[in-house]
């Protein structure tokens, strides 16, 4: 099999356009499956671990930008504080052997309903950054995936970065349902970030629809129970109720559009995102008010 292995985006560019048939590789814990089991054979492999600025990842004080090359281990042990959903979600996926070596470029590239970094990118509103010979351009994470497996990346588009922004005062949370507790595909999954300083909520679901998804109908009414009109400060989340999380939990359920397929049925998921959103709401709001006081 042919192999190129830039050293540098530049490098990488040139490669991917002189040889747009050839596959990426990452950390290959996803395009090495297929070709293990002899299902894919590739013409070549364009691999992407010595191509240094992918594995950056920075803060700059407004956003997280993580290179496509950052592992799930990296983002599990150094953003718990910066992105806590996507750290949280990070810890969810394989074991610690896959989390040292897949990557958060890869996870987006698959576009698997069910990636577990997608929903806490959906919910905290994050844009990933692409690349080609032709130039860079910046997509929303919600324009990002167009249907199973599919991306809105061009044949000849590298994922170079993901940017995710970090309010002054946020409260996340990640939860995922499988069939059994570690190195398990998710039968559905959700976060949930609360922008406290800016009066948001985002919520990201996985595995409930032929691509990640957000939940628009259940966000404004959080929104609406948190920040009341008619009422000022935290008032609107001290006053909150048990039938306001239910209402906002029966919003999110709206909002899947899940199948039945072998690892759940339609009605199971949509049962397990009401009650992770309920869950993860009562969780996020009692952190946000305790970091008030
Ligand atoms: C045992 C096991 C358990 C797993 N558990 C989970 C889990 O719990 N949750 C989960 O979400 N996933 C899981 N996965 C799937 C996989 O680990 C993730 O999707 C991972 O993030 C893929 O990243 P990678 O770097 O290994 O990608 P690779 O396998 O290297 O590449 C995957 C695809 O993306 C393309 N690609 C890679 N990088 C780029 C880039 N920068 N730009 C454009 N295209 C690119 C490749 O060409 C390929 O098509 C599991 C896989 C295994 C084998």
């Amino acid at each position: 099999m042919n192999y190129a292995r830039p050293t540098s985006v530049a490098e990488l560019m040139r490669v991917r356009a002189e040889r747009p048939e050839w596959s990426l590789v990452a950390g290959g814990t996803d395009i090495m499956v297929p070709i293990n089991f002899g299902r894919r054979r590739p013409t070549g492999l364009i691999d992407l671990s010595h191509v240094p600025e992918l594995a950056l990842h920075q803060f700059d004080g407004d956003a997280q930008t993580i290179g496509s090359g950052v592992t799930f281990g990296v983002i599990e042990r150094e953003m718990r504080s910066i992105a806590p959903a996507l750290a949280m979600a990070a810890r969810t996926v394989g074991s610690p052997q896959i989390r040292a070596t897949a990557t958060i470029g890869g996870n987006l590239a698959t576009s698997s309903p069910a990636g577990d970094a997608h929903p806490a990118l959906v919910a905290c509103r994050a844009s990933v950054e692409v690349g080609s010979v032709r130039g860079i351009r910046t997509i929303s994470i919600d324009d990002f995936f167009v249907s199973p497996g599919h991306s809105a990346l061009e044949p000849d588009e590298v994922v170079l970065s993901v940017k995710v922004p970090v309010p002054v005062h946020t409260t996340q949370q990640f939860a995922k349902v499988g069939v059994r507790n570690a190195m398990v595909i998710s039968v559905a999954s959700l976060a949930l970030a609360i922008d406290w300083t800016g009066r948001r909520v985002g919520v990201g679901l996985g595995s409930v629809g032929p691509t990640p998804l957000r939940a628009p109908e259940a966000e404004r009414c959080l929104e609406r129970l948190l920040w009341p009109e008619d009422a000022t400060g935290r008032a609107g989340a001290e006053s909150m109720t048990a039938a306001d999380i239910e209402a906002f939990a029966g919003q999110v359920r709206a909002a899947a559009a899940p199948i039945d397929d072998v690892r759940g049925t339609a009605n199971y998921r949509r049962h397990v995102v009401q009650v992770m959103a309920a869950r993860c709401a009562r969780r996020a709001i009692a952190e946000g008010m305790s970091q008030c006081r």
